[in-house]
């Protein structure tokens, strides 16, 4: 056994703490020979990784074929991480020429901890001989902790990862010990070679960026969704066989932290169903969304707030065509919180799955976002996004969803109407609306707009709603905040008159009567919510 307990704490330039442990190698002299293909193991370890293992069959060189080829070689490494070592341990894995096929196994203890205390939670992914350079080429695929390893060869991947070729150099297994117990960490990681001819190349079936549809018209689409390429249990045929039947026109694949989904798209997307190809980067200090980037384009995760390095990417993402939108701003899972500010959100996921109460809070969140946007007047502002973040049975996909008016159903219209706010978000495709702004002189603005007319002109707002559950109430929201509560009539119109002078913007919100009868004076969970109209002295 080679003992080699070295620590390196890498200097990652402007990104949080990152360790390196001891390389695995590969080669011939590097440990005896075994029988049988498996991989020998170590156990221990008080702060490193140690290395053990032996070859498989050995190698032997075949006339006009590669050497060794079909025999596996594995090595095994286990070690301890104390709690708070990093946020990323790399284990370099030294890939020598002629492997066709390499599998990645991991395992970790789960000690028992005192209640309210996190227990061990380690994620998983690999970066290729490109190297681990922040935004670098080398990402190969990331399972976060929804598998127990991987494999990547030329031809295919486990979902999450990319397939092609495992090229000679140094790859680097990634650790990411999201949760740590008290106690530490004890992780034990499989690393298998298979050697040989590479397999024939895999061809990538991305979706198309543009469909029929019906021209200018109002287009439905769930923006943030997880497959079986991230920690999701649905197939992307599953997802898109569920965003039909509930009759959205456009999706965009979520992955956390990888990309894999994209290239099995195309097949799933079709006339009546734009698939846009995105990502939920999820970092240590919140998630966000790229939506509708270049298919294949992967943004990187590995920073906190304090590394100052966001910017650069929500530049990245539109640089690829998408737009970056926080997701879930106050989730309640660990490191679920968006700590990165709104400067550089395109629009933010003000709904995110059923109604909770951190919804509400983003919604606030977002209403003051307006209220600071109406002060400077320079007509920047973000609008507001609802998603499913569906997972898995019983999540229902298309709850909640984004109504966008588009030019037509394509990747850059649906994109320019989210980014302007020309949107409104629904609980399903049942709920209609239509809200607008007429002014004195028959001025007349939609949601997304903007109306100028005279600072004491009388705007008549008219909210028109369908589809809406029994019971719903109806809210009209200024910069001054609620100013409108009744129950929805049953012709399912609300008119209301104000001024530029009294209102700087008017939003509209439809709500389920309260679940506690509004005890707790919070209003019950949304049906449906506009973005703001904009109602400025001309
Ligand atoms: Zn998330
Ligand atoms: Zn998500």
């Amino acid at each position: 056994m080679d003992r080699r307990d070295v620590l390196r704490i890498s200097a990652l330039a402007g990104t949080a703490g990152v360790l390196t442990l001891a390389p695995v190698s590969f080669a011939a002299a590097d440990g005896p020979p075994g029988a049988d293909g498996s991989g020998g193991s170590t156990t221990g370890g008080t702060t490193g990784g140690r290395t053990g293992g032996r070859t498989g069959a050995g190698s032997k060189a075949h006339p006009g074929t590669y050497v060794g080829a079909g025999e596996v070689r594995t090595r095994v490494v286990s070690g301890h991480l104390p709690r708070g070592a990093a946020d990323f341990v790399y284990l370099p894995v030294e890939v020598p020429r002629g492997v066709r096929r390499i599998d990645v196994s991991y395992s970790y203890d789960r000690p028992d901890v005192p209640a309210g205390i996190l227990g061990n939670a380690c994620d998983l992914g690999v970066f290729d001989q490109r190297g681990t350079d922040l935004g670098g080429l080398g990402f190969r695929g990331w399972s976060g902790g929804a598998r127990t390893g991987f494999a990547i060869s030329a031809r295919e991947a486990t979902p999450g990862y990319l397939p092609g070729p495992v090229s000679a150099g140094t790859w680097h297994v990634v650790l990411g010990p999201y949760s740590v117990a008290p106690q530490g960490l004890d992780y034990s990681v499989s690393v298998s070679l298979t050697m040989g001819e590479p397999e024939p190349a895999f061809t990538p079936r991305y979706p198309p960026v543009s469909v029929p549809g019906r021209g200018r018209a109002w287009y439905r689409g769930d923006c943030h969704l997880h497959s079986v390429h991230s920690d999701g249990l649905r197939t992307v045929e599953e997802l898109a066989a569920l965003a039909r039947a509930a009759g959205l026109d456009f999706v965009n694949s979520s992955d956390h932290n990888t990309v894999a989904a994209h290239a099995h798209l195309g097949p799933v997307a079709g006339d009546d169903l734009l698939i846009l190809t995105g990502e939920e980067i999820t970092t240590r200090n919140g998630h966000y969304l790229g939506i509708g980037m270049d298919a294949g384009h992967w943004v990187d995760w590995r920073y906190r707030e304090r590394d100052d390095v966001f910017g650069r990417f929500a530049q990245q993402i539109r640089r690829a065509g998408g737009i970056v939108v926080p997701a879930h701003p106050y989730g309640t899972a660990l490191a679920s919180q968006w700590k990165f500010g709104y400067e550089d959100a395109d629009a933010v996921e003000v709904w995110n799955g059923p109604w909770l109460p951190d919804d509400e809070a983003a919604l606030l969140t977002w209403d003051n976002l307006l209220t600071g946007a109406a002060r400077r007047g320079d007509g920047h502002w973000v609008p507001a996004m609802g998603n499913s973040d569906a997972h898995r049975d019983p999540d229902v996909v298309g709850l909640p969803q984004t109504v966008v008016l588009a030019d037509g159903l394509d990747r850059k219209s649906l994109l320019a109407g989210i980014r302007a706010g020309r949107s409104w978000l629904a609980e399903s495709s049942a709920v209609d609306l239509s809200f607008t702004a007429t002014g004195p002189r028959g001025e007349h603005a939609g949601i997304g707009g903007t109306l100028r007319t005279a600072a004491d002109g009388t705007v008549t707002v008219r909210l028109a709603v369908s589809g809406a559950p029994a019971g719903a109430g109806v809210r009209l929201l200024t910069d001054e905040g609620q100013t409108v509560g009744v129950p929805l009539p049953d012709s399912g119109t609300v008119e209301w008159t104000t001024t530029p002078q009294n209102s700087a913007y008017v939003r509209a919100e439809v709500r389920r009567p309260a679940a506690d009868g509004g005890a707790s004076l919070l209003p019950g969970p949304a049906v449906a919510i506009t973005n703001p109209i904009w109602l400025v002295r001309s």
